[in-house]
């Protein structure tokens, strides 16, 4: 078939935005109270949207989970429990911040975190814990608020790529202590490379300020080098592309969403075909698409199946990482820094082993995964051509 490109995403709203950012002859988003200013527009659309009462804007999803674990003074030494299926963007900064990942086993369906494969890993040392909306699949989130209230765990929710999905009617990534956005080019809508917070408390939004924008304290609260923090603020222009796309992101998500609900109500009718869906109450944004197969049912090879996809114009590839986060290389030597010396494991006064970390359902499910990319311009007709590619590629 011949794949639909992705449909163009700006217009003159970017423009106009851009040349008024240009006008107001700064590019920086102070001070905190211009009204005007085009970062403090897009945060206050951010928050109507989300309906949370603070936001912190950051300069990539990367920078958002790192600005969330600041903003919860995540201990160094302490552990972070997160799935082994994710971006690095996830796991990096939690290397950084000088604490200890820790990974847990994921649902095969939905291959996502489940409350009870997080607190099989939650010890006396977890801080944290990191779900991950895979693909804009919501996670079985309020299990695990519920878990992590019980043990005094803080939550973050790795929203990236899963803006405007829903769980029982409320957006994900407002259910933890802070949800971690990224507007890449990638991503639903974008600014180019960026991000955002949401955050529900005021002292962990002052915090999590504070640690974006290198403890600059700019709300003038006294608190000038009480702390130290990283540049990961936004410009002006970045806001001005906020604002032009924030308006644009129901229909996209209601367009994906049409085609994607579709597509995967027609493989639910597949023998041995488990599309990938999210629990009740929920609504998935279809960041990109995959589906698993049983191995025991369709015993055609993986890499056959995505070479018959892409023979028919569908860029197919296996599960969305190549290797467990554990088993790539820097996991097994732990050679996250320069020079030997791992700062977390010092701190925890404890040795971590990846190379025995052992995650069977991730397992299975990553590597009987096959996903492509997935847009809002395909059509019904499109729909039904993927659904038949599929079909003829697993015998
Ligand atoms: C995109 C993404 C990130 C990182 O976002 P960047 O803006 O690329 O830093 C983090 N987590 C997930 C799940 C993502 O998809």
């Amino acid at each position: 078939m011949n794949f639909p490109p992705l449909p163009p995403r700006f217009d003159l709203t970017e423009v106009q935005n851009i040349v008024k950012a240009l006008k107001n002859n700064k590019l920086w988003p102070y001070p905190v109270d211009d009204a005007t200013g085009m970062v403090n527009l897009a945060v206050k659309g951010l928050r109507d949207f989300f309906g949370v009462p603070y936001v912190v804007p950051t300069s990539s999803g990367t920078a958002s989970i790192h600005t969330a674990l600041g903003g919860l003074k995540i201990a160094a030494g302490t552990e972070v429990v997160l799935p082994p299926i994710t971006d690095a963007g996830t796991v990096t900064p939690i290397i950084f911040q000088n604490a200890i990942p820790v990974f847990a086993d994921v649902d095969p369906v939905t291959s996502t975190v489940t409350a009870k494969t997080v607190e099989a890993v939650i010890t006396d040392k977890t801080s944290a814990v990191i779900v991950v909306h895979l693909a804009g699949c919501p996670v079985d989130i309020q299990p695990i608020v519920d878990l992590c209230k019980a043990r005094n765990i803080r939550l973050i929710e790795d929203a990236a790529q899963a803006l405007a999905a829903t769980y029982a009617g409320k957006y994900v990534g407002t259910f933890g202590d802070i949800g971690c956005f990224s507007l890449n080019d990638q991503k639903h809508i974008t600014c180019g490379e960026g991000g955002f917070i949401t955050v529900h408390d005021e002292e962990t939004y002052f915090q999590a300020h504070n640690f974006s924008d290198k403890y600059y304290d700019r709300h003038n609260r006294g608190v000038r080098y009480h702390g130290v923090g990283l540049n990961y603020r936004l410009s002006e222009l970045d806001g001005a592309m906020i604002i032009s796309q924030l308006p644009k992101l129901c229909s996209v998500i209601e367009r994906r969403r049409k085609a994607g609900d579709l597509l995967t109500t027609m493989l639910r009718d597949l023998r041995g075909v488990i599309p990938q869906v999210g629990p009740q109450d929920t609504e998935h944004s279809y960041f990109f698409f995959m589906f698993r197969f049983d191995p025991q049912v369709i015993t055609k090879p993986r890499e056959a199946i995505i070479q018959s996809l892409n023979g028919n114009g569908i860029k197919a590839r296996g599960g969305y990482v190549e290797q467990m986060l554990y088993k790539t290389k820097v996991f097994r030597e732990k050679s996250f820094f320069a020079g030997g010396v791992w700062p977390a494991e010092l701190a925890a006064q404890k040795q971590y082993d990846y190379t025995r970390v052992n995650l069977p359902d991730a397992e299975l499910a990553n590597s009987t995964t096959v996903s492509f990319s997935f847009h809002h311009g395909l059509s019904e007709t499109n729909v039904k051509e993927i659904f038949e590619h599929i079909r003829t590629s697993l015998v």
